[in-house]
């Protein structure tokens, strides 16, 4: 079984998968702040819609890797939730490219004890987040261009005590373009944890062959999630790489997604159209898997990456 907004769902019945989508990306303190253009009722049914429109494409479950630092409010959720069939899948963690907040930059870690950082993780994927009964079911953290800062490195240990602990699996966003992967897999193995469990998200913004593999051959799973950010990196060079993985044998190490969000304020709401046009939740269905299966990716293929690695992702060892 694994946790969802709804309650825990057999992992058998997760079926086709997303595992890297937002709901809501907000710098929620700013919006309190400065609510000029927020309407939440209008936003909750706008991502309802836009989550039913995926179901009908044949997605059954969002996995939705939004934590504190990227806006998470599981009431917003809880309310999107119950307006749609799609399972969604929540985390737990702390999204920062550099420092931990000041919060937690006077709360431990102490010695050897368990930072106090890990306790929260563990308090929400064993007993619910914010006071309500909805439990995270895996760990997020973040490392990018900045490197493996004493901020970024102490919140993957964090994740990695959590996991240890819960043995809930793990999402690390990296910068495939500075090789973060090698970073994050140094910090993994050092803290034991099980690379089959871990997501290294990203890695599908990168076209080294050789980068992939090597992260792949550690049993780490290659997020390659963010299909329609062509901005980054191509349109053609994002389905390439994924077929060229296939055709390595590494189906059975990528799950596919798109790291689009209903609705993210990082962007004026009308930029996001005009630089990324596709990067919406139904780009996938559209154009990716037509282009994969023009590449020779095969349905089987297409069912491990979509539907068996997420639930392997989520069934407990
Ligand atoms: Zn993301």
């Amino acid at each position: 079984m694994v946790e969802t907004v709804r309650g825990p769902v057999d992992t058998d019945a997760l079926g086709t998968t997303l595992m890297h989508e937002h709901v809501f990306v907000l710098n929620e303190e700013i919006r309190a702040n400065y609510p000029a253009g927020w309407d939440e009722n209008e936003r909750v049914d706008d991502a309802i819609l836009k989550l039913n429109a995926l179901a009908r494409r044949g997605c059954q479950t969002i996995v939705d890797p939004t934590v504190v630092g990227l806006g998470r409010d599981i009431g917003r959720i809880v309310r999107v939730a119950d307006g749609t069939s799609l399972n969604i899948i929540v985390a737990t963690g702390l999204y920062t490219y550099n420092d931990v907040p000041f919060y937690f930059r006077y709360r431990g870690p102490h010695g050897d004890g368990l930072d106090p950082m890990a306790r929260l993780f563990i308090d929400d994927l064993t007993t619910g987040i914010g006071g309500t009964q909805v439990r995270a079911a895996f760990l997020k953290c973040a490392i990018d261009e900045p490197g493996m800062t004493p901020g970024v490195e102490r919140v993957l240990r964090a994740v990695c005590r959590a996991h240890a602990e819960t043995g809930a699996p793990i999402t690390v966003h990296t910068h495939p373009h500075s090789f973060t992967g090698r970073a994050v897999l140094d910090i993994l193995r050092a803290e034991k944890a099980d690379l089959s469990k871990v997501v290294l998200g990203h890695s599908g913004d990168s076209t080294d062959l050789d980068y992939l593999s090597e992260l792949a051959d550690a049993g780490c799973v290659l997020g390659m999630d963010r299909f329609g950010l062509d901005l980054i990196t191509p349109f053609d060079e994002r389905v390439g790489t994924v077929a060229a993985m296939c055709e390595r044998g590494y189906a059975d190490r990528m799950v596919l997604s798109h790291d689009a969000a209903c609705h993210i304020d990082w962007f004026p709401a009308e930029a996001v159209p005009r630089f990324a046009p596709a990067w919406h939740f139904e780009h996938l269905f559209d154009d990716v898997l037509p282009a994969l299966r023009e590449r020779g990716v095969t349905e089987s293929q297409i069912q491990t990456m979509l539907v068996d690695n997420p639930r392997r992702y989520f069934s407990g060892s």
